[in-house]
């Protein structure tokens, strides 16, 4: 087999905003010369149209997508130690939303098919402290929402969508960010839609609780110099929100294209060592990551590299063991254990090429483990 004389990037977010070179330069011309920096008219008018976009009543922005989830929970006011459902395997940002907040995490094994949340274990681990579930739609898809929500409403719980890595998926022609009470989203520049720095939103139907994240994210105060929460600074940027207003247009034909490079894996990648990510609903699915497992990962990843084709593993350590969450390092968590020894993240873009993608399916197909 021929190594190819080009590099599959595992993301090249130049040539992603490449694409909307004229249009972001534009955008930016013009927040610039509106003299207005911060909390504008193209914070408002994004706002408006993210909203929309996802199918519910309000957006705020915020500084990122940690703050969307920590200024929700903030917003509900939960006390000291009241517990907080979240999957065991999901990045170290929805946990520490949730500790952020004095509030403790409480870890649930993810189903090891579509690697999110298992409903089946969440029953077992609500007690009376139990304030919300945090599900997160993880690598693009939507995690079992209506599971989720027929147990929240048995116990009277909150439902938070940790919605960073699925930006227009949907469950039943709904959006993700309209699948529960509260959503946060994250436009860290690698994901789905992002800017090109930092931002995040908070989606909601609750009016109530979109003004307290309002307020909370601008110094706890409605009214300048009138502060009635102990708030925080974060709000979305006014440049940033004309870069996501340009990219938000283009964000369902991106997630086509995503899913086209998906199809096409799932379709002709061969390799009886290698399991390729299982979907519900192919259709909804946004592929924010295209995630294969294999008991040889490190080598796997290893003959790609040397093969010209760049993979990252998300995540390789999950949160309980990690140093800053100590406490649970002794925790044993099999099946989460399992997906960060096994997965592996393959090149996926709207940019990736066809060529590009024939690339990594032959060499991936021809891998053979030691
Ligand atoms: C990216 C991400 C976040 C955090 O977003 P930031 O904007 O980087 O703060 C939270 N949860 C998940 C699942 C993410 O992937």
């Amino acid at each position: 087999m021929q190594k190819t004389d080009f590099t599959v990037k595992f993301l090249d977010l130049k040539k992603i905003n490449e694409q909307y070179r004229d249009e972001i330069n534009k955008a930016l011309n013009n927040a610039v010369d509106s003299g207005w920096y911060i909390l504008g008219g193209q914070v408002e008018e994004f706002e408006r149209e993210f909203a929309e976009y996802c199918g519910t009543k309000y957006c705020v922005g915020v500084g990122n997508g940690l703050d969307a989830l920590s200024l929700i929970l903030k917003a509900y006011d939960f006390k000291p130690g009241d517990e907080v459902i979240v999957p065991a395997n999901t990045y170290i940002a929805s946990i520490l939303a949730i500790s952020q907040n004095s509030l403790t995490p409480v870890l649930v094994e993810p189903d090891i098919n579509t690697y999110n949340i298992d409903p089946a274990g969440i029953e077992g681990k609500i007690t009376e402290k139990t304030r919300a579930i945090m599900p997160v739609h993880l690598y693009g898809q939507v995690a079992d929402m209506e599971s989720i929500n027929r147990i929240a409403q048995k116990y009277n719980l909150k439902v938070i969508e940790d919605a960073a890595q699925a930006h227009g998926a949907f469950l039943n022609n709904k959006r993700t960010g309209s699948l529960s009470d509260a959503a946060g989203f994250s436009f860290y520049p690698g994901k789905n839609l992002g800017a090109l720095g930092d931002g995040g939103a908070v989606i909601t139907n609750d009016g109530e609780l979109a003004e307290k994240v309002r307020a909370l994210g601008n110094y706890g105060s409605k009214i300048k110099y009138k502060n009635i929460y102990k708030g925080v600074n974060s709000r979305l940027d006014e440049l940033q929100a004309a870069i996501l207003r340009v990219k938000l247009k283009y964000l369902d034909a991106d997630n086509r294209k995503r899913r086209e490079i998906a199809g096409y894996y799932l379709e002709n990648i061969e390799n009886n060592g290698i399991t390729l990510p299982k979907c519900a609903n192919k259709e909804s699915h946004v592929w924010h990551l295209f995630v294969i497992r294999t008991q040889n990962r490190d080598d796997l990843q290893n003959y790609l590299s040397g093969n010209n084709i760049q993979t990252v593993i998300h995540y390789p350590v999950p949160a309980h063991k990690q140093n800053a969450y100590g406490e649970w390092n002794h925790l044993n968590l099999p099946i989460t254990e399992k997906i960060h020894n096994e997965v592996l993240s393959l090149p996926i873009s709207p940019v990736l090429t066809k060529e590009e993608a024939g690339t990594v399916v032959n060499i991936i197909s021809n891998y053979s483990a030691p």
